[in-house]
């Protein structure tokens, strides 16, 4: 099959017969053609879609038996019919794809790492090395591939013979057997290659690294090229536009802007804790001491906060056992404390009764019950006036 993704990268459009159609699972069809210009998917680089007269094509493989293209319906065999790249797609993978070469090979020339792995996705394109590199060093990576594609380098396919590929320095991820092909950038990358690339550098428009992470001893370099790098942009764009408008900051002040609330945030919750703390505090001092159980239901409190009060209620010995429920009919969070019980005990006994979860320790224990406010008062009375010896 005539592969014309190689001979002629750039063409969007072509005619082609079909050779073989067949049912594959999933409703779906299997097309062989006389020749093609859907990339199949390798090397990193996603296949080709598009459409193949009427029938859309969804996927496309490199199959012993030749290149097979997934189609959504049946094409009659022996037709001729025309093949359209979804180009907008395609492009893009030819930016991130000559993009990432020049990446590598600038990579490889300063710091001797391999590529090891690389993977484009649909927000991102990632390249794994061999080697460390810090966000900064990765960047100014980017600044000199950048130099490079603004300075319109050509792209370069040869298919060397077995003698000249002995003599050539150029990268590759696996021994390569039979015809190699060799993408090249004069002065910057030389590399084995299945894909498909832009003819010169400039068309990769810009190259940008979006992030750098540890991996696998090395590093993964998440980077976009091109189309898929404005759009990153403008998404950003977008965002950080918002959280303008949002807190009153110029764009480039929203990151002052977002510590300075952090920091208002977090003195108001210092402030808050304070205030609850003295409530809490004055509340409890308006209980007298007792011996006998104490049942509180307070309005909106908080786990901690109910734990607080529960605590300073039972160490000012407020009652013998000290039960703070807070929720809404059928939920209430609650905190149990006793300096002379075991609350571990009443917890379990409580959670029985009154479809509860939740533990602590002997002091205090914590958590919900599914129950209404009647029922939390009914099994409180019964068990804590009633049979306090099954607590002890
Ligand atoms: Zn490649």
């Amino acid at each position: 099959m005539e592969k014309l993704y190689y001979e002629k990268p750039y063409v969007k459009l072509f005619e082609t017969e079909v050779a073989e159609c067949r049912p594959d699972k999933d409703g779906k069809y299997l097309v062989r053609l006389s020749r093609t210009a859907f990339y199949p998917e390798g090397g990193g680089q996603p296949a080709d879609t598009g459409t193949l007269g009427d029938a859309l094509v969804t996927d496309v493989r490199e199959c012993p038996e030749g290149i097979v293209h997934i189609t959504d319906r049946p094409i009659p065999e022996k037709t001729v019919v025309t093949g359209t790249i979804n180009w907008e797609r395609r492009f893009s993978h030819m930016q991130n794809h000559s993009g990432e070469h020049l990446f590598s090979g600038v990579v490889h020339k300063h710091y001797g790492y391999d590529n090891i792995g690389f993977h484009m996705g649909k927000d991102e394109v990632t390249v794994d090395f061999n080697g460390p590199l810090t966000m900064e060093q990765a960047e100014e990576v980017e600044a000199e591939v950048n130099e490079l594609i603004w300075q319109n380098i050509p792209v370069l396919e040869t298919y060397p013979t077995k003698e000249e590929l002995e003599t050539l320095d150029y990268r590759s991820k696996k021994e390569l057997s039979g015809q190699v092909r060799i993408i090249e950038f004069p002065g910057a990358d030389i590399c084995a290659c299945c894909g498909t690339h832009v003819m010169t550098a400039g068309e990769i428009g810009l190259l940008k690294v979006t992030g750098v992470a540890r991996y696998k001893g090395g590093v993964r370099v998440s980077l976009l090229c091109g189309r898929q790098a404005l759009l990153d942009y403008s998404r950003k764009l977008n965002a950080v536009q918002g959280i303008s408008v949002l807190l009153s900051a110029k764009p480039d002040s929203v990151v002052e802007a977002v510590t300075k609330l952090k920091e208002e945030s977090l003195k108001k919750d210092s402030d808050l804790n304070r205030l609850t703390r003295q409530l809490l505090e004055w509340k409890t001092a308006e209980y007298p001491e007792s011996d006998s159980p104490l049942l509180i239901i307070e309005d909106q409190l908080t786990p901690a906060q109910l734990r607080l009060f529960c605590t300073m209620l039972y160490e000012g010995k407020k009652g013998s056992i000290v039960l703070v429920c807070s929720g809404e009919e059928g939920l209430y969070q609650y905190a149990a404390g006793s300096s002379a019980f075991d609350m571990r005990a009443l917890c379990h006994l409580l959670n029985e009764r009154l479809n509860g979860r939740g533990g602590g320790s002997t002091l205090l224990a914590q958590g919900t019950f599914n129950a209404s406010l009647k029922e939390i008062q009914k099994v409180f009375q019964e068990e804590l006036y009633g049979g306090q010896n099954g607590i002890k």
